[in-house]
């Protein structure tokens, strides 16, 4: 029987022997991760055969010093030979523009190297924690965040490291939410994850563990029964996927994330805007339909960020306000990922959307729709106010001692939030 979710990008029947030029390797090696990642390819030679190589990706292939480059078999088997714009290609291809510097980029754009309270863990939010697990991956995205500190071996997180992460943790009862991230946490032997996952799970103040991997798209031969089960023995567990184009939906991929959805783990996609691979609304509603249909919630849209060796990707910020609203109203609601700039120096997501709101008084709300359809809501004039005296919610959270920020002004907690040193500026004598 076939349903929806067979039948959504996968006319093309599964692959009975490897595709060129890998078709004297017997099937079961293809469908084994470890081959798939001992073969990985990173040289001019490597590529040479399966792609028309562009005098730029020879550049980017040849620079030295550059971001490691290792693509899997299977990834590079999805590429279009002849295009060099093909999505799959331009996501993991090195080029030459990567060596090309720009005036805004930093190294570690995201400040996380300052955030971090013990090397591999980044809490810049009161309530969770991304933690480093590896810095390696199954292949390697030319726009990664982290390039500073991902592909190099020498720079891997060890279990002194967990040790030191999961010390901190423990020590610290608001974290309720812990993000494994690297590198790609599916990389990891399974039964250093089986561990990991085990010591987070018996924190009781921990209440959930994300996943975050690339790992069902660059080699959803890893994404076995057996590491399944394992992964199933630590629910609630939600995956993030990073997914940025509907090409990547590839036969095989669409079976590892039915695997994951099937065991009940919420999924989830963080896409990145990049030029020239979906910075178009009608490629990011294929994608996003993609997503849906296959289970996967399209949760962020990230702004490229200013990141040294990806400044090619970036794209206007208009780019992405013109995205957010070829989506809303014309497709389901849950389609539709949160369009997020990440501050740099550390400041957080920070949503961007579309103007909808467009006037008010005392008594309406003037709204647009995406059609242009303009309506008032009128508010209700007698509003007996929420009473934080009288509720729990609000009593038990009073007694923490949390980072409020603006919310905190709202609630009457502060009046202003100021620069440091503000005041001292502002005293300003007579003489
Ligand atoms: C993205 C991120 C998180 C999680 O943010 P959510 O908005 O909860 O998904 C947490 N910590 C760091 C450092 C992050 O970059």
């Amino acid at each position: 029987m076939t349903t929806k979710i067979d039948t959504a990008l996968n006319e093309e029947h599964r692959l009975v022997t490897p595709p060129t030029p890998w078709e004297d390797v017997p099937m079961e090696k293809w469908n084994d991760w470890r081959w798939q990642l001992s073969h990985r390819l990173n040289t001019v030679e490597d590529f040479s055969p399966i792609l028309n190589l562009t005098e730029d990706e020879i550049a980017g292939l040849s620079a030295p010093g550059a971001f490691r480059v290792d693509v899997t078999p299977y990834y590079a088997s999805l590429m279009d030979p002849d295009d060099p714009q093909c999505p799959i290609r331009r996501q993991v291809m090195p080029l030459g523009q990567e060596l090309v510097s720009f005036d805004a980029q930093m190294v570690d754009s995201l400040a996380e190297d300052q955030h971090s309270p013990v090397p591999g863990l980044v809490h810049r939010y009161p309530d969770r924690v991304l933690m480093m697990t590896t810095t390696q991956c199954a292949s390697y995205c030319r726009f990664c965040t982290r390039s500073r500190i991902v592909g190099d071996p020498a720079e891997n997180f060890g279990s002194h490291d967990y040790e030191r992460q999961i010390a901190y943790i423990e020590a610290n009862p608001q974290i309720r939410d812990v993000l494994l991230s690297g590198g790609d946490p599916l990389i990891l032997p399974a039964k250093i994850l089986d561990n990991l996952l085990t010591r987070l799970n018996d924190i009781s103040h921990v209440e959930i563990v994300r996943l975050n991997t690339k790992v069902p798209m660059f080699l959803p031969q890893r994404i076995t029964d057996e590491l399944v089960d394992m992964l199933r023995r630590h629910q609630p567990l939600w995956i993030h996927l990073n997914i940025n184009h509907a090409k990547e939906m590839a036969p095989d991929v669409v079976q590892a994330v039915a695997k994951l959805a099937d065991a009940g783990f919420p999924l989830g996609s963080q896409s990145v805007l990049m030029a020239g691979i979906n910075d178009c609304p009608n490629i990011i509603l294929d994608m996003v339909h993609t997503l849906v249909r296959n289970r996967v919630r399209p949760y962020y849209l990230y702004q490229c960020d200013l990141v040294q060796g990806a400044g090619h990707f970036r794209t206007p910020v208009a780019k992405g306000i013109e995205i957010m609203e070829a989506l809303r109203g014309h497709t389901s609601g849950y389609a539709i990922p949160t369009y997020v700039i990440d501050a740099p120096g550390g400041g957080g997501k920070v949503p961007i959307l579309p103007n909808y709101l467009m006037s008010m008084s005392e008594d309406k709300v003037v709204v647009r729709n995406y059609e242009g359809f303009i309506s008032t809501y009128t508010q209700a004039d007698e509003y007996e106010s929420h009473d934080p005296e009288t509720c729990e919610a609000c009593q038990a959270r009073q007694r923490e001692n949390k980072q409020q920020g603006v919310a905190g002004l709202l609630a009457g907690k502060k009046r202003t939030i100021e620069p440091r040193s503000w005041q001292q500026t502002h005293e300003r004598s007579q003489d």
